[in-house]
């Protein structure tokens, strides 16, 4: 079943792994952006990965700007990482009790975020949400959540409404299996606008139990909050008995040492600050954990201490703690200076190239995550529907250029670019030779 490499056509590993795989699985994938289905064509098979590239089923290596859609902040296979999980392999999968790395990475993460008193460790972002929010409304005994549009925080019931990620790549408002009653419990309002926010504490007096925000936001392209923004939310909820959860999943450890928070602290007011947070991605070196943590007087509410249950078989899993403590511990000044300086050298590089090719388009940023949106924008956009009307028929001429010229970006116009420690001067190089072809190509198309 080898083939040329790079090839997609019927001789294809890809192809045939594809159509296989779409003979078993809905879509042929486990998680509905990886299906190319905004950018067409076969999606790539990978079967190893290495520092900063990834190979596909057909031989053929690309540099990788997915970088697993996040935990892969050292690169692909960064032996320390891949040691600590076959050592932690040896000793036992897992036991269904305590193992000390869990405190470990609770101590190691309290060590970055001093505004976190207690942490739970989970499996997914999508679990670290759904709790923070019942740990929210278990506290405040209020029903509402506040969300903003193009914020995502997984695929809970009452998370899903505009929900950028694949719900902006796919064009859907939400999701078909949620029920009324659960939508209506959530309140979507426009990011970056603090009188919407206002207006809907005003509306619901004692009734919003937390305001969920992406720290800065990432699953609609980057984001970040306008200056003020965040600050002002803070004030808000705080004035009317509301909580806030700061969602870092995607940005922790990632857009800073302490995630996006990180950036922002600095200019906040002495303790101002949310309450809970979520984190991700990268706190699991890229293995299946997430966790949740925040004020010791709410965190106190999860059972066994408190009434708000939550579990989970496979929490605090020891391969998967060993992957985010080794990650943690590894992820140094050093490698937060090379992160901002391969993000900084890429975001010049595309701007170059999509400025020399007449592409019209903004580079977007948030610390050291980036992302590129194909249209004219005169000013920053600010909100969802800002970024919706992009011209995704561009970014899909660029997409294909730039993974036949063997980078591997995000099949979709929505989603943030990754780099990782392993992003060195000459792996920008390889991006940066891709990137005048396909800026052609996208202004072609
Ligand atoms: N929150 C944010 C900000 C995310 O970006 C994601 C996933 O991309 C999630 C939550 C959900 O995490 P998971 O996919 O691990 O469930």
């Amino acid at each position: 079943l080898r083939s040329e490499p790079g090839a997609t056509g019927p001789a294809s590993a890809n192809a045939e792994f594809a159509a296989r795989a779409a003979g078993v699985i809905p879509g042929g994938v486990n998680s509905p952006v990886r299906a190319f289905g905004s950018v067409g064509g076969t999606p790539r098979f990978f079967v190893s990965g290495s520092g900063a590239t990834v190979t596909d089923a057909d031989g053929r290596e690309y540099v990788d700007l997915v970088g697993a859609w996040g935990p892969a902040l050292l690169g692909h296979a960064h032996p320390a990482v891949v040691e600590a999980v076959q050592q932690a392999a040896a000793r036992g999968l897992g036991f269904g009790a305590s193992v000390p790395g869990e405190y470990e990475l609770a101590e190691e993460i309290i060590a970055r975020m001093p505004e976190v008193d207690l942490v739970r460790l989970v499996s997914t972002g999508t679990e670290a949400t759904m709790t923070a929010i019942r740990v929210a409304r278990g506290a405040t005994g209020r029903p509402l959540i506040i969300k903003f549009a193009g914020h995502y925080h997984g695929h809970s019931d009452g998370l899903l409404a505009a929900a950028g990620s694949g719900l902006a790549t796919f064009g859907l408002p939400g999701s078909a299996g949620v029920t009324a009653e659960t939508a209506a419990q959530t309140l979507v309002l426009p990011y970056n606008n603090l009188a919407a926010l206002e207006h809907a504490f005003a509306t619901h007096p004692s009734e919003i139990a937390a305001v969920i925000t992406e720290s800065a936001a990432a699953n609609m392209g980057i984001l970040p909050p306008d200056p003020g923004f965040t600050e002002g939310l803070i004030r808000l909820a705080h004035a009317h008995g509301a909580l806030v959860i700061t969602d870092e999943v995607l940005t922790g450890f990632r857009a800073s040492a302490a995630g996006y928070w990180g950036i922002e602290r600095a200019t906040m007011p002495d303790g101002l600050q949310p309450d809970l947070f979520t984190f991700g991605k990268v706190v699991g070196g890229g293995l299946p954990l997430a966790a949740l943590g925040g004020r010791r007087d709410l965190m106190e509410q999860l059972a066994p201490l408190g009434p708000v249950y939550q579990g989970g078989t496979l929490s605090g899993n020891p391969l998967a703690v060993a992957a985010g403590l080794t990650t943690l511990r590894h992820a140094d000044d050093a490698v937060y200076e090379r992160l901002s300086a391969a993000a900084d050298a890429l975001a010049v590089e595309l701007d170059d190239a999509l400025t020399a090719a007449g592409v019209a388009h903004r580079v977007q940023r948030a610390g050291t995550l980036l992302s590129v949106l194909f249209g004219d924008y005169p000013v920053a956009p600010a909100t969802y529907d800002d970024v919706l009307g992009q011209d995704t028929a561009k970014h899909r001429a660029f997409f294909h250029s730039m993974l036949e010229a063997g980078v591997n970006l995000p099949p979709s116009a929505f989603e943030a670019w990754f780099v990782s420690a392993a992003h060195d001067d000459r792996v920008i190089g390889r991006i940066a030779e891709a990137l005048p072809a396909a800026a052609r190509a996208a202004a072609a198309a």
